[in-house]
């Protein structure tokens, strides 16, 4: 019994809808305590440079603008504190979801490709990238806490007034993008590991294939329908458009780059399709029209 390689793209291009849901919900999640912590902060500090400053004063006097600096860097502190831990919690929990989603769909596929069902014990494996980015999120937004820090000066209130107080919460706000980047490359890295891991128990030959997320960028699109042996790298330097963003490292998979929500399924060569054209070819062949977008859309919203 083999599947049609019209059913088979269909299936696997509705998992990046998934990720996408996963990634939001768990990025909100990760970033809400950070987002509101921040909020707060901000307008006590509004509200208390509008209480220290008149139109014909438009900053604080030397002594009160040191101590709402101290105060700011006090508020800004305890925003931050503890953030880090709590987003990469959240990080490893959305990469365990993802993990456990996509390792029963590179499964549902295997069966519908080889006619029989992979092994069930195959365990759900976040992988080394996706634990790298759910630990690296507390670095990273230190970092952002560190640059907000490094604005909130006299010289810099001085000059630039309320809009320089607003600079440094912008800076700071970056803090939580950071966080849902780090969550998006925890989900898009752990599916693709559990769909790796899935096939490394099918036996030799298998290979690892990109299937494209819907409406994907020229550079993601580029690896539609490419396969690699299972533990190898796709290429770097690949793109559709040269005049884009060409990422040159190679890469074990998906993510391309934060919120990429391509996805890896396993492959054999051997494994027969129906429909005239080759799995693999379809899959280039629907990025490379960008056609799969709208079909595919409405097929998730079904689903
Ligand atoms: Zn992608």
């Amino acid at each position: 019994m083999a599947a049609s390689a019209t059913t088979i793209a269909n299936m696997a291009q509705r998992q990046p809808a998934h990720l996408r849901a996963l990634e939001h919900r768990h990025g909100a999640t990760a970033a809400r305590p950070l987002a509101q912590a921040l909020r707060d902060t901000e307008a006590d500090a509004a509200h208390r440079w509008l209480l220290a400053t008149t139109p014909t004063r438009p900053v604080p006097g030397d002594q009160e603008l040191r101590a709402l600096i101290r105060h700011i860097t006090v508020q800004l502190d305890a925003a931050f504190h503890g953030q880090g831990a709590h987003a990469t919690r959240e990080a490893q929990f959305a990469a365990y979801n993802a993990a456990s989603y996509a390792l029963a769909q590179a499964s549902l596929l295997t069966t519908h490709l080889r006619g029989i069902a992979p092994p069930e014990n195959v365990p759900v494996e976040t992988g080394p990238v996706a634990g790298r980015a759910a630990t690296g999120i507390p670095a990273a937004i230190e970092e952002e806490h560190q640059r907000a820090l490094a604005l909130l000066t006299t010289a810099g209130l001085t000059a630039g007034g309320m809009s320089g107080l607003r600079t440094v919460f912008s800076r700071a706000r970056r803090a939580v993008s950071r966080i849902t980047a780090g969550v998006a490359v925890a989900v898009t890295a752990a599916a693709a590991n559990a769909a790796l891991a899935l096939a490394r128990h099918l036996g030799p030959g298998m290979r690892m294939l990109w299937v494209a997320e819907p409406g994907a960028c020229p550079a993601c699109a580029a690896y539609a329908g490419r396969s690699i042996p299972v533990g190898g790298h796709f290429p770097g330097g690949v793109s559709l458009d040269s005049t884009r963003a060409v990422f040159l490292t190679s890469i074990p998979g998906p993510p391309r780059h934060p919120h990429c929500r391509c996805v890896l399924i396993p492959w054999h060569y051997r494994w027969a399709t129906t429909g005239g054209t080759s799995l693999p070819v379809l899959l280039q062949q629907r990025a490379r029209a960008g056609t799969a977008a709208g079909a595919l859309a409405s097929a998730g919203r079904t689903a």
